[in-house]
């Protein structure tokens, strides 16, 4: 049994907590929300007032938090404040990459261990347990974190020093929103050109357009395997999300010097989409934008 204390209890952080617990870990948990702390405290966590009191007699600190200010305000003002010297840091939360490197920094200065370690898989990966985890901490402390992982992860991939698991994450992403507005334009062609979206999904699975966002999660309702589509978009992964994580995929380059047109564009395109109020609906749900047929979306 370890002492984790879990900060961040939210639509992720609520089935990652629950996940520790369940693998009978003493999970003291915290969030501003009364409502989180409840839920979690009826999955077998252990509520505390503060993440002072949470993290006290902490091995493992892990948070699952909104954004870097988030990160940097409960890392720089609180958990490094009172948590033992000894517990191991864990940030699952996506966030910038200077923002990550800076806590990292901060929290070796101060004689910690710490990771960065953003996940990949949604709501349900959280609850059932199956996330992906991409590392960026010191080769040394791998080992312990992906053992502190464990009850939460289907996979856990050191991608180097810290910030490099943010870095992943961000790049994942923007391959991933690109993936799918061209996988969304080249269906919404198809259509226009008198080609069936089942025989071309069969056709482009098995030639050389194939990719995760035409065979695994095609946009088209009725097409392919099971997805958001097939639910009206709803559930998966949301339009924000993905615009979230574009935005800092985009800060990221800019600092660096990268040239990213095709992530650029596709910023553009989910920020309109976004605009215009699907937000919420899964991300592959803008092939109705790009078919002219936002109206049927509700
Ligand atoms: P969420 O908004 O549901 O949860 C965040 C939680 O943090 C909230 O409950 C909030 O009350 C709490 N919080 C904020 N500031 C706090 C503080 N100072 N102290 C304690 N608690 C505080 O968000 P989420 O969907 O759970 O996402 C969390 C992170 O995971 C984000 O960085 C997101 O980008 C990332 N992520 C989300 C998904 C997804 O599908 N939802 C998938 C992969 C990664």
């Amino acid at each position: 049994m370890t002492r984790i204390a879990f900060i961040g209890l939210g639509n992720m952080g609520g089935g990652m907590a629950a996940n520790q617990a369940k693998a009978q870990h003493h999970v003291r948990a915290f969030d501003l929300s009364a409502a989180a702390l409840d839920k979690a405290a009826a999955a077998g966590c252990h509520p505390a007032g503060s993440v002072a009191e949470a993290v006290a007699d902490a091995e493992v600190v892990i948070t699952m938090l909104p954004a870097g200010p988030h990160v940097r305000g409960v890392y720089g003002e609180q958990v490094l404040a009172h948590a033992p010297k000894s517990a191991l840091l864990i940030d699952c939360s996506t966030i910038d990459v200077d923002s990550a490197r800076a806590v990292a920094g901060q929290a070796k200065a101060a004689g910690f261990r710490f990771a960065d370690a953003p996940v990949s898989g949604g709501v349900m990966a959280a609850e059932a347990g199956t996330l992906a985890f991409m590392v960026g901490c010191d080769a040394d402390d791998f080992a312990a974190v992906e053992a502190a992982l464990a009850p939460m992860a289907r996979v856990t991939i050191h991608a180097g020093d810290h910030g490099a698991g943010q870095a992943a994450k961000i790049c994942n992403n923007m391959l991933l929103g690109v993936s799918m507005l061209g996988t969304c334009e080249a269906f919404a062609l198809a259509e226009k050109l008198g080609l069936a979206a089942d025989r071309f999904f069969e056709i482009a699975s098995k030639s050389s357009g194939q990719c995760w966002s035409v065979s695994t999660y095609c946009p088209v309702p009725g097409v392919g395997p099971a997805t958001p589509a097939d639910r009206n978009y709803e559930g998966g992964f949301a339009t924000a999300m993905m615009l979230k994580d574009l935005k800092l995929a985009q800060e990221a380059a800019a600092r660096a010097g990268a040239s990213t047109p095709m992530g650029a564009q596709a910023e553009a395109l989910y920020a309109l989409f976004d605009a215009n109020g699907f937000g919420g609906k899964d991300f592959s749900a803008v092939l109705q934008m790009l078919r002219g047929r936002l109206a049927e979306l509700s």
